[in-house]
């Protein structure tokens, strides 16, 4: 039987809400709905207005994932889509290929007017992980050396190339052999880059400067300090600020890569901005023009996008907001770690920040998905601790998983039990556990980087797409 045409979108929308679960699990990742709906979080998604997210009964809820990071702005902004909708009214010319076009070059000067002057084009690309992979072959043809250093516990997206730099052990695994001459450093060992940069053999340094997976932040003066060792030995620094924004990591970055919030929520883009001496020998020539590139790298669309998230950044602050933001966040929840027994240190800078847990496997699961009332008043801290309220203070066995009121097990574990025994879990803690683990681990943090709406302080947007990575 040959398919039905696919209908309108304004049709599936009215006709076919509510099937998202169903049709996720029959064609495309089950386990994935496994995870949803053990979390609660198996909504009907009906809408998303800045930091918050709204389901088929109209319920508002504050999403503390941000998309992962691509939310700076807020949901469905409205200049974003202002943009969006002016380039699909012009009509442009738009992926001439053989051809270059006005809004991917009035991007690179804007996004090079932000970056440190040492870098001077933009190459553009698609995802985060496409411009790390970028960044790779880049420092590999501009140097002719093959070996890249990465930090330990780095993330840096998960295609092959990235996933050669990436820290976690549950994502590389079996996935090998994954590419050669990648090893790791300790973040902030200034002392084993070192040594490892003295072979004279290594490409480049990619580094981000706050680790995502766990707010990590370098002990002060360590990117400086990694930069000039590059430099000494002959090694391209590359500062992969996917998740934090636009480097302001000092004056020798050979490498800037860029994406997620750049997108304004709607357009996948990414981006190199690399230095004039690394680009002009690895493009030398008419023939080697597209040794890199990607179909839709560049496109007017993901341009206009991301102009218009520059442009809501400036206009609304969002630098200096993402400062005082940080500082807010950090005076209301630097206090849980004496309070609260479960929380063990609190991380942060600009509007990333991470409360970590005692014990992980024992915590029970950060709420990471909050309902928000009229007004959207500001959430208690300890209601986005695992366990919820104060009636749960010092109590870890606790495991009221979220908004839904689905509640978990006690994981508490009995004297003596095994740590690793994932046997000695009950079913449902042991579902919980692992669906918080796919999630991100938010089951071991309190996840306050997305916008919180605090009422009669004025409303806060997510963390600001150049505040996070300054200062360096
Ligand atoms: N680099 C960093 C620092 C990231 O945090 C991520 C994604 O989380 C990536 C690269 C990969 O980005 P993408 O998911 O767009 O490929």
């Amino acid at each position: 039987m040959s398919p039905q045409p696919p209908p309108s979108v304004q049709e599936i929308l009215n006709a076919r809400s509510g099937e998202e679960m169903a049709l996720n699990d029959r064609y495309l990742n089950p386990q994935m709905g496994r995870i949803v709906r053990t979390l609660g979080f198996d909504k009907v998604w009906t809408g998303g207005e800045g930091a918050h997210l709204v389901d088929s009964g109209g319920q508002r809820y504050l999403d503390l994932f941000g998309g992962y990071g691509v939310f700076a702005v807020g949901r469905n902004h409205p200049e974003v889509i202002e943009a969006l909708e002016q380039v699909i009214a012009a009509r442009t010319g738009n992926l001439p290929q053989l051809g270059v076009t006005l809004l991917s070059g009035v991007l690179a000067e804007q996004l090079l007017a932000r970056a440190p002057g040492s870098v001077a084009a933009m190459v553009p690309a698609n995802t985060g992980t496409e411009a790390v992979e970028a960044a790779i072959k880049i420092a590999r043809a501009a140097t002719g050396r093959a070996r890249v250093l990465y930090a330990e516990h780095a993330f840096h997206g998960l295609t092959l190339g990235s996933l050669s730099l990436n820290g976690g052990v549950e994502f590389r695994e079996g996935f090998g052999p994954l590419l050669p001459g990648c090893e790791a450093v300790g973040f902030g060992d200034l002392e084993a880059l070192e040594h490892e940069l003295s072979r004279g053999d290594v490409a480049a340094f990619v580094v981000e400067p706050i680790q995502g997976k766990g707010v990590n932040l370098p002990p002060a003066g360590y990117l400086a300090e990694a930069q000039r060792l590059c430099r000494q030995a002959g090694a391209l620094f590359v500062c992969d600020e996917v998740q934090t924004g636009i480097a302001r990591t000092g004056r020798f970055l050979d490498m800037v890569c860029v994406a997620k919030a750049l997108s304004g929520g709607f357009v996948p883009i990414g981006a190199v901005l690399v230095s004039r001496a690394a680009f002009d020998s690895v493009f030398d020539g008419m023939e080697r023009a597209v040794r890199h590139g990607s179909t839709f790298g560049g496109n007017d669309l993901a341009a206009a996008a991301a102009l218009a998230t520059l442009r809501v950044i400036d206009r609304e602050g969002l630098l200096e907001r993402a400062a005082r933001v940080g500082a807010l966040l950090m005076e209301l929840t630097e206090p849980l770690v004496e309070r609260f027994e479960v929380v063990s240190a609190v991380r942060g800078m600009g509007r990333r920040h991470r409360a970590a847990a005692v014990g992980a496997r024992r915590a029970p699961p950060a709420r990471a998905l909050l309902p928000v009332g009229d007004g959207a008043a500001l959430p208690r801290a300890q209601d986005l601790l695992p366990g919820g309220g104060p009636s749960h203070e010092r109590d870890q066995g606790a495991a009221r998983a979220h908004d839904r009121g689905v509640r978990g097990p006690a994981l508490r574990r009995r004297p003596g039990a095994d740590d690793r025994g994932r046997r000695a879990l009950p079913r449902r803690a042991r579902a919980l556990r692992d669906a918080h683990r796919a999630a991100g681990g938010t089951r071991r943090a309190l996840i306050a980087e997305p916008a919180v709406d605090l009422g009669a302080r004025g409303r806060l947007h997510r963390r600001g797409w150049f505040g996070d990575g300054g200062g360096f």
